[in-house]
């Protein structure tokens, strides 16, 4: 609340930011003019050349239940500050001495959350302004560049209303609560900016997670007494911890997360399942899936997130040993019915500490349903029939645990259901220097 005070007091004057993306984002132009600066170190005295100017490239909207999500392209590192305008209800994100690429395209828009949207090249550089629709400090962040990639400016505007999409929520949880017989927490891996893996015909992983995740969940809710919840329906990111919050809430009896494999320099091929390891992970190759895969958060959650402070707590938690041995039996169920459908090897059940499976409580999975850079594989990530079919081995997995499966005693929780958290803070002073 101080902050918002802060904000008003400063509408109009510009409030300085100082936060400079990583050099590692300038990537190949800073390596070539290091290269060059040693070439021509004989000639000292002559002076070098400024640097290009950063450019404006693209601009990607993402707009998600709790906030939308704006990510601009710039063609190199920079600084960037944001003037924030509390009477208009506007802020503009200006990057100082940056140019608007002709290819810049700023469709309108209007979700709700964002009322209108411009931008153009100023005399003092390039400044996006975003109408909001209600006077909330926007979360803003710099991303350094991946290989090949241009550096991001990142800007999340909460919409309005999330008191009464937490009520909403909260019905929906008690209802289910009280209602369903089993409740299944299906998570389709990545979305949003968080595009996962990609394959060789550009094919994201994001998209064919929640294109297989939709499907399951139809196969599942045609069993009587059994309630699916997703933890994203559409193109939007959501971070790791919020997701198996999801299932907390909902005190489901399993949580089941939907990725694609990918693996570097080898091709690779086949389907494993994860289940939550709280010591090392089963091989070095898994150890470093699970870090690719908690790495989506450093798109989703932004800086300075920690997903393993949670973990800490409760290693010796004797739920926690007992929800692990749960999904060791549910990643079996599920990867036994892939098996008998031979299309794709087995690359067997295995142990790892992916963040999204830290749930103290419920048992939980990750599906490494194929190689999306395998472009065999890919195809049939990309095929609905072979989509279909992974979704309904997975739903059989799930159906045969479910059989057996200690019954969650729900009854007594209801209306004590925590609130929802909103996974997006509607404001980080931190990220804000002070009005000058
Ligand atoms: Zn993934």
């Amino acid at each position: 609340m101080s902050f918002l005070a802060r904000a008003r007091r400063a509408a109009g004057a510009a409030v300085v930011l100082a936060l400079a993306l990583g050099l590692v984002a300038a990537g190949a132009q800073d390596a070539g003019a290091a290269k060059k600066k040693k070439k021509s170190s004989s000639a000292r005295k002559k002076p070098q050349g400024p640097p290009p100017a950063p450019v404006a490239q693209s601009l990607r909207v993402y707009t998600g239940p709790n906030s939308t999500r704006l990510v601009l392209d710039l063609s190199r590192s920079a600084t960037f500050r944001i003037e924030p305008d509390s009477l208009a209800r506007t802020f503009a994100i200006v990057v100082p001495k940056a140019v608007r690429s002709p290819a810049l395209d700023l469709a309108p828009l209007d979700d709700g959350a964002v009322t209108s949207l411009a931008g153009d090249e100023t005399s003092e550089g390039f400044r996006l302004v975003l109408g909001v629709a209600e006077w909330y400090a926007p979360r803003v962040f710099g991303l350094e560049g991946e290989t090949g990639q241009s550096a991001r400016i990142v800007v999340d505007v909460v919409r309005p209303g999330q008191a009464e999409r937490d009520r909403a929520e909260r019905e929906r949880v008690d209802r289910a609560v009280s209602t369903a017989r089993r409740i299944v927490v299906i998570d389709p891996g990545h979305g949003g900016e968080a595009v996962g893996a990609v394959g060789p015909k550009r094919t994201y992983e994001k998209d064919v997670t929640l294109a297989i995740a939709r499907r399951l969940a139809g196969e599942l809710e045609s069993h009587a007494g059994i309630q699916v919840v997703l933890t994203r329906s559409g193109d939007y990111d959501v971070p790791l911890r919020e997701r198996y919050r999801v299932a907390e809430r909902y005190q489901a009896d399993a949580f089941i997360s939907i990725h694609c494999n990918s693996a570097r320099g080898t091709k690779g091929g086949g389907t494993e399942v994860y289940f939550l390891s709280l010591q090392s992970a089963s091989d070095e190759a898994s150890k470093a899936l699970a870090d690719l895969e908690n790495d989506a958060d450093r798109v989703s959650a932004g800086p300075g997130a920690s997903t393993d402070d949670d973990l800490a707590g409760i290693l010796f938690d004797l739920k926690q040993t007992e929800s692990v041995q749960q999904s060791s039996v549910l990643a079996e169920a599920i990867l036994s019915e892939i098996e008998s459908g031979r299309r794709l090897d087995s690359r067997g059940v295995k142990q790892a500490g992916f963040a999204v499976l830290k749930s103290p409580v419920v048992p939980a999975v990750l599906v490494e349903t194929a190689f999306i850079n395998n472009p065999s594989e890919e195809r049939l990530l990309r095929d609905t029939g072979f989509q279909q079919e992974m979704a309904e081995q997975i739903a059989r997995g799930v159906l045969s645990y479910l059989e057996h499966a200690p019954t969650v005693a729900r009854g007594d929780r209801v209306g004590r259901t925590a609130p929802a958290p909103d996974p997006v803070p509607t404001s980080t002073p931190a990220n804000l220097g002070v009005a000058r």
